[in-house]
């Protein structure tokens, strides 16, 4: 397998701002923030994306929602708003193959996103 850049980070052999870290996931800010609020949150395990999920990563993506409640205090956007993302597959323009919860706020999020 080509060198998949979030197993990567989440090896710490690639530098990025970690914001939180356990067992089963890490989450960093975004390279090229798109609000100023900007986390991605991905399983430490490598997955694909959505598509490749199965029934036994059922308390992984469990655990990286609720993970996001945490982030969301910590970035000050539990009260007044966030968005959660995956993009999967070419239209919605998934750029990385490696299953990651994109957390977005600190701004008024257009809707539907376009
Ligand atoms: P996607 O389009 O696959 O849903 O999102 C991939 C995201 O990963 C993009 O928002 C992009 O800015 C971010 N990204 C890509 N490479 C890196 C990197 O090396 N470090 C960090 N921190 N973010 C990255
Ligand atoms: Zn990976």
């Amino acid at each position: 397998m080509e060198k998949c850049i979030f197993c990567e980070i989440a090896a710490k052999r690639i530098e990025s701002q970690i914001v939180y870290e356990d067992e089963k996931v890490v989450a960093f800010k975004d390279i090229h923030p798109q609000a100023p609020v900007h986390i991605l949150i991905i399983p430490k395990k490598h997955i694909a994306g959505v598509t490749s999920l199965e029934e036994a990563d059922n308390e992984l993506i469990g655990h990286m929602v609720l993970v996001t409640q945490q982030l969301a205090k910590d970035f000050s956007v539990y009260q007044c708003g966030f968005r959660l993302v995956v993009n999967s597959g070419p239209d919605a323009g998934q750029a990385v193959n490696h299953l990651h919860l994109h957390l977005l706020g600190g701004r008024r999020l257009k809707w539907p996103p376009g």
